[in-house]
């Protein structure tokens, strides 16, 4: 933790929530973010600093609406759960930051335990989560059951949105399942339905993000290794006054943070902090990231804008294992210039 510590340097910690350990499943193959998370750097300070504030912090109206959803469903959560699933006579247990009872039967009568105590090991430090998320259990696993207020408007919903739940509902599944408890690979998640405050329950499936958060999580607790591949004078360091103001000069941070390899998308967009930050360096760069991650995946190897252009015109021949890419570019290139004459 040595190389960690040092990245930080003398800016204080920041704790991680339950909401960034889910951001860091969004894009896993990106050292830059674990590097900075797995340090507890405060990526949103840095941001700031380097003068591309985040986009994010949700709108007071919006903040109010979901309070008001979210009040009004808590209060008749287990009803509703029990219809939406069938179940009957689901029992209420306020555990008050308590861990849930681990031993659960078939038979056991279905429970809804409010505000569990949980935690999750995050680069080698056990992280309390806050009690926010309720637990469903009924035949004989832990359901997660998560209270949104974006609308499901006939059967649909905004699937940005849905991914993001899904992913916050992984880490308490995966708090879960470090408690020893048998966990569903599907998690509750209730919505208004439509244009009213109705709300609806609908099982969604996380597995995939429970296996993305699994490795990245493994990852962050190899980062020292991976933060031993920095050049030993590199730091993240905001080298705060007295009153928490960062005095770094940020040509310098910046230049430290490009030693990070960085694996932006337009994605990052909505889920980090430093998005601003890094699609200035891919624009600046001409990466072919900024173009997003299916256009990224085609390309296989082309790392910027202009080196496909330039196999697409026929002005840079193919490197070895670049023919195939060369040669549908060009082709794709041919049909451009038949479509537009
Ligand atoms: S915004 Fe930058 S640091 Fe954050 S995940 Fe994307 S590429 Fe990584």
């Amino acid at each position: 933790m040595d190389r960690l510590a040092a990245l930080r340097g003398t800016t204080p910690p920041r704790p991680h929530d339950a909401r960034a350990i889910a951001a860091l499943a969004a894009n896993p193959g990106c050292t830059r973010r674990a590097l900075m998370d797995g340090a507890g750097i405060d990526k949103s300070s840095t941001a700031r600093h380097l003068g591309f504030a985040p986009p994010f912090g949700q709108s007071p109206f919006a903040i109010a609406r979901s309070n008001a959803f979210e009040a009004q469903v808590r209060g008749s959560l287990a009803e509703l759960l029990g219809s939406v699933l069938g179940l009957a006579d689901v029992a209420y247990e306020d555990l008050r930051g308590a861990c849930p009872p681990s031993a659960h039967d078939q038979d056991d009568p279905p429970t809804l335990y409010d505000h569990p105590g949980l935690t999750l090991p995050i680069a080698g430090e056990s992280t309390a989560l806050e009690p926010s998320v309720p637990v469903l259990s009924y035949g004989g696993r832990c359901h997660v059951v998560v209270v949104k207020s974006f609308a499901v408007i006939d059967g649909q919903a905004d699937p940005a949105a849905v991914a993001a739940a899904a992913r916050q509902g992984a880490v308490y599944a995966l708090a879960l399942q470090a408690c020893d408890l048998r966990v569903a690979d599907d998690m509750v998640l209730v919505c208004p339905e439509n244009f009213a405050n109705r709300p609806v329950a609908t099982l969604v499936d996380v597995r995939r993000q429970l296996a993305v958060l699994r490795r990245q999580l493994g990852r962050m607790a190899s980062l020292d290794s991976l933060a031993a591949t920095l050049p030993p004078e590199v730091t993240f360091d905001l080298r705060p006054d007295a009153s928490g103001e960062p005095t770094r000069p940020a040509a310098d941070l910046a230049a430290d943070l490009g030693h990070a390899p960085a694996r932006y998308a337009p994605e990052c967009l909505s889920t980090c902090d430093l998005c601003y930050f890094c699609r200035d360096e891919a624009r600046q760069a001409g990466a072919s990231d900024q173009l997003g991650r299916p256009v990224r995946d085609a390309l296989g190897g082309v790392a910027t804008v202009g080196e496909a252009l330039a196999l697409a015109d026929g002005t840079l021949d193919p490197a070895p294992g670049q023919e195939e890419i060369a040669r549908l570019l060009r082709e794709a290139a041919r049909l451009r210039t038949e479509c537009l004459t």
